[in-house]
């Protein structure tokens, strides 16, 4: 089974994606990640991915479908993929009809405002990439998976969070138009655990295997 998820920064769509994953037993595939890995590697192509990263900008499209597509080759993702920020314009996702075959789309959706303050607090392994919280019980400022001390994105500052929430109205929303056909929509206001129940029980119902 090979999903998307789409929503806005901050909407708890990675939390999700992970939740999926465990469960159903398939791979969660981050182009933000992929590209985390290469500038860490000191690749060629992180180095250019990161100064449209650092402001908040997409990375070039020829980057992002070469690193997406090194991805999904690999045996680990036989068994299906989710993407979790991939595709983000109508052009990756025409790009993508010739690499892959989709069978659901997830939209998780959260009010603007609410967006911007969780990723205002939002706070990023450096090590494992795992995220927490400062607003969270019991958050204390290192990992909870590997207790590295905890770090801010750049582009979790305030001038980057709003191109980014720019950009993804602009031209990810339109996305979801684009895969009506296959759309199952939820709301992230609640808990990780009440956003993962319907969609939970949507896979299952729909052929996805735990
Ligand atoms: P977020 O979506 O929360 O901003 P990600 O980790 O998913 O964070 O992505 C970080 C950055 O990586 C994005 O702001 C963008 O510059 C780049 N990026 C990730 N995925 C894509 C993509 N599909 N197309 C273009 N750029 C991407
Ligand atoms: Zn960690």
């Amino acid at each position: 089974m090979n999903l998307i998820l789409l929503g806005a920064q901050g909407s708890g769509k990675g939390t999700l994606a992970k939740n999926i994953a465990k469960d159903f037993g398939i791979v969660q595939i981050s182009t933000g990640d992929l590209f985390r890995e290469s500038i860490a590697k000191k690749e060629a192509l992180g180095l250019k991915a990161q100064e449209y990263m650092n402001k908040g900008e997409l990375v070039p499209i020829d980057l992002t479908l070469k690193i997406l597509k090194e991805r999904i080759k690999k045996p680990d993702c036989k068994k299906g993929f989710i993407l979790d920020g991939f595709p983000r314009s109508l052009e990756q996702a025409e790009a993508l009809k010739k690499v892959a075959t989709i069978d659901y789309v997830i939209n998780v959706h959260l009010p603007y405002e609410e967006c911007v303050a969780r990723l205002t607090t939002r706070r990023t392994c450096p090590k494992c990439g795992d995220i927490d919280n400062m607003d969270y019980p019991g958050y204390t400022g290192n990992c909870r998976k590997c207790s590295t001390p905890l770090f801010q994105r750049d582009d979790d500052k305030p001038e980057a969070i709003k191109t980014r929430l720019e950009v993804y109205e602009k031209t990810t929303t339109p996305l979801i138009d684009f895969y009506s056909d296959r759309l199952f929509k939820v709301s992230s206001l609640g808990s990780p655990a009440d956003t993962y129940k319907p969609v939970k029980d949507f896979l299952l119902k729909h052929g996805g295997k735990k």
